[in-house]
């Protein structure tokens, strides 16, 4: 069955600079040239540090920003060939959830009010009747109750408001939902329980995900496969056990070093791999690999060569260690 979702070549630059006739001159290359594909039903982790263009990856996929170029097909639809009122129909099938649940609600709507935006939006409900029950039925999917629906987002801790979020984003019954560091703010008690509930709405409506986050840890058990992103580019793509199992581009194998292991014995001989240097402007990226000059395996190659992805049995990594 063909993937409900390709990401295929998707670049998205912003102009930083432009001379006095109003031609750009540089650019933020926020992604350069990424690619993959979501199956049905299944969750895509990509991962990267702050800055590495995994956000702006996941607005550019829904159009929020309209790409520099590349195609993403949903659903055997090109998005960036289709015009507002198509976009608006595709809408209703793919949705965002927001890293911060304080910000991304409105503070002035009641929850009913934001729940029942996009209702009214995409004109869902038939009357006041069948909006209201439509609501109510959304806040006890979440885990919420309905007299929740006339209070205000402040009345709520961090987990319950990134619950009205989830709920806001299934009012429209979507088939793929971008999570773009759903947990990140979230203390670590409620992290899980946002997590299970995900996972417990994508086996019964069969949503599919791209689950975006800064940690190898967050993605390790939520998702199938793994997108590991370094300046606006994957540098490596694997199933998620085969990933921690043997991950093998150098940026990858940095970012699990990382990753705290919760027995003493093991935790005290980890050996943790230090990056030498800060992540590189994407205004002006290194020629050749942009991870060269933090890298400790870098060869001449390296700074000539921006290396390409070379695929093995599901596990892509782009690195001349692989030519
Ligand atoms: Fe390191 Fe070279 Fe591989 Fe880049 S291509 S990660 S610099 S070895």
């Amino acid at each position: 069955m063909a993937p409900l979702i390709e990401v295929k070549n998707l670049k998205k630059y912003f102009v930083v600079g432009s001379n006095p006739f109003g031609t750009p001159t540089s650019w933020l290359k926020a992604i350069d040239d990424i690619s993959f594909t979501i199956d049905r039903g299944e969750t895509l982790g990509l991962v990267g540090e702050s800055g590495c263009g995994k956000t702006t990856a996941g607005r550019t996929i829904c159009r929020l920003y309209e790409p520099t170029a590349g195609e993403v097909v949903f659903d055997g639809q090109k998005v960036f060939d289709l015009d507002a009122k198509q976009m608006l129909g595709i809408r209703r099938k793919m949705q965002m959830i927001f890293q911060d649940p304080y910000a991304s609600l409105n503070s002035r709507m009641t929850v009913g009010d934001i729940v029942g935006e996009p209702i009214d939006i995409h004109g869902l409900a038939a009357n006041k009747h069948e909006r209201l029950h439509m609501v109510h039925d959304l806040l006890h999917t979440v885990g919420l109750s309905p007299e929740h629906a006339t209070r205000f987002p402040h009345e709520f801790s961090g987990g319950q408001r990134q619950r009205i979020g989830v709920a806001r984003a299934l009012a429209v019954s979507p088939s793929f939902i971008i999570c773009d560091e759903p947990i990140s703010a979230l203390d670590v008690s409620i992290q899980a329980q946002v997590i299970n509930m995900l996972e417990d709405l994508q086996e019964k409506r069969g949503l599919s995900y791209l689950f975006i986050a800064h940690d190898l840890s967050m993605v390790k058990h939520t998702s199938r496969r793994v997108a590991v992103m370094y300046l606006g580019k994957i540098v490596e793509l694997a199933p998620s056990a085969e990933l921690y199992r043997n991950p093998m581009h150098p940026y990858t194998k940095a970012l699990l070093s990382a990753i705290p292991i919760p027995d003493p014995e093991v935790e005290r001989t980890r050996q943790r791999i230090i990056l030498q240097g800060d992540v590189p402007s994407p205004i002006d990226p290194p020629a050749g690999c942009r991870f060269r000059a933090r890298c400790s395996q870098a060869m001449p190659i390296c700074a000539e060569q921006d290396p390409e992805m070379k695929h093995n049995d599901g596990h892509s990594v782009a690195c001349h260690l692989f030519d």
